[in-house]
C-alpha cells in the first residue's frame, strides 16, 4: 500500500519504520528533521498524503491534529484512508472523522497503547472508532503495527476507549502507590505485600505487570531509577482528557478528577515531570498525612 505517516517521534518513527519493514511504501513527514530507513521523507504534510492510499497521523494533540487534518483532507482521494493514532480529545476526534468523511474518505480514530517498546516491537494496542468499511481497510495495518485492534464503534469510540482505560490506570497507580507508602509505615515488607495483593482482590496490572517498588515483581521502570517507561506528564495529558470528556458529557467521575489533581500537583509543583508515571511511589514515601 501506499502510506503516508506523519508525526514521527517516539511512536510515530518505529510505527512507519515497522510499516516500511513489511513491505509497505511509506512517505513521511514531520515538522522536526528527522530521518528514517526506508521511509522517504516529504517537506510538508499535504506532500506526504498526496496520492497515498492511506494516511496515517501520530501528533502530540487535537489542535495540531486539527490543523494537519486541514491541511492534508484537501489532498486525499476519496474512498482512500485517514487514520489517527495520536491521543486526542474526543471533539478533536469527531470533528476531523466529520470533515474526512464529507471528502469521502474513510476516517478512523485509533489511539494506541503499549508505548514507545509497543511501537519498537509492533506489539501495540488499537482501539478504533469509526465505519466498518474504514476500519477493515486499516486493519491490516494495524496488525503489523500492533497485535491487537478492537472495533470500539463509531468515529471518536477509539478515544473514549483510551482515556477511559487511562483514568483506570492513573487511579490505579496512585491506589498500589499510596497502599505500598502505607505498607511501609506499617512495617509490612514491600516482597510480602507485592506476594499477598498480586495474588489477592487488590491486583492490577499495576501491582503485576508494572510494580511501582523496585526489585519488586516483574521488572520496570521502577528498576531503572523511575526513567519512563510511560511519563507523568503523558498521564496527566490523558487524565485531562478523561475530564474533559467527563465534563462535556455531564459525567460524575471522582476518582479521575483526584487522579487528574495529584498529576497535576506532581508534574507541575513537584519533581514529576521526566519521570515515570509510577514514580508517584517515592513521592508518597517521602510525605506526611497533611503534608
Ligand atoms: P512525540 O512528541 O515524540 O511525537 C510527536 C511528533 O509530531 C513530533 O516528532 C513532532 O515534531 C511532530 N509534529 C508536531 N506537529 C506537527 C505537524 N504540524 N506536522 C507534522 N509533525 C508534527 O510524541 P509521541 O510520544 O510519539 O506521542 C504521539 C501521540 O501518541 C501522542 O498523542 C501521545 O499522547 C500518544 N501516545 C504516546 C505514548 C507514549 O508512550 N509515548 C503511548 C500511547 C499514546
Amino acid at each position: 500500500m501506499k502510506i503516508g505517516f506523519i508525526g514521527l517521534g517516539n511512536m510515530g518513527a518505529p510505527m512507519a519504520s515497522n510499516l516500511a519493514a513489511a513491505g509497505h511504501d511509506v512517505t513521511g513527514f514531520d515538522v522536526t528533521g528527522v530521518s528514517l530507513a526506508n521511509v522517504e521523507l516529504a517537506t510538508s504534510a499535504a506532500a506526504a498524503a498526496t496520492g497515498r492510499e492511506v494516511v496515517i497521523t501520530m501528533l502530540p494533540d487535537g489542535a495540531i491534529l486539527r490543523s494537519v487534518a486541514a491541511e492534508i483532507i484537501p489532498v486525499i482521494a476519496a474512498g482512500c484512508g485517514f487514520v489517527d493514532c495520536s491521543t486526542v480529545d474526543v471533539d478533536s476526534a469527531r470533528a476531523v472523522a466529520m470533515d474526512a468523511d464529507a471528502a469521502g474518505l474513510l476516517a478512523v480514530d485509533a489511539p494506541v497503547s503499549g508505548g514507545v517498546g509497543g511501537a519498537l516491537a509492533g506489539t501495540l494496542t488499537f482501539m478504533a472508532g469509526g465505519s466498518a468499511a474504514a476500519f477493515a481497510l486499516a486493519e491490516p495495518l494495524f496488525e503489523i503495527m500492533g497485535q491487537k485492534a478492537v472495533h470500539c464503534g463509531d468515529s471518536g469510540a477509539g478515544q473514549s476507549a483510551k482515556i477511559c482505560n487511562n483514568m483506570i490506570l492513573g487511579a490505579t497507580m496512585i491506589a498500589t502507590c499510596e497502599a505500598f507508602a502505607l505498607a511501609d509505615r506499617l512495617g509490612l515488607d514491600r516482597q510480602k505485600m507485592f506476594d499477598v495483593v498480586s495474588t489477592s482482590s487488590g491486583y492490577s496490572w499495576t501491582m503485576n505487570t508494572y510494580c511501582p517498588a523496585p526489585g519488586v515483581g516483574p521488572k520496570s521502570p521502577a528498576d531503572n531509577d523511575y526513567m519512563p517507561g510511560f511519563a507523568a506528564e503523558l498521564m496527566l495529558k490523558d487524565l485531562r482528557l478523561s475530564q474533559q470528556a467527563a465534563g462535556s458529557v455531564d459525567a460524575d467521575t471522582p476518582m479521575g478528577a483526584a487522579a487528574t489533581a495529584l498529576y497535576e500537583q506532581f508534574v507541575e509543583e513537584e519533581d514529576g515531570r521526566g519521570r515515570d508515571f509510577s514514580a508517584m511511589l517515592p513521592r508518597f514515601e517521602t510525605r506526611k498525612r497533611d503534608a
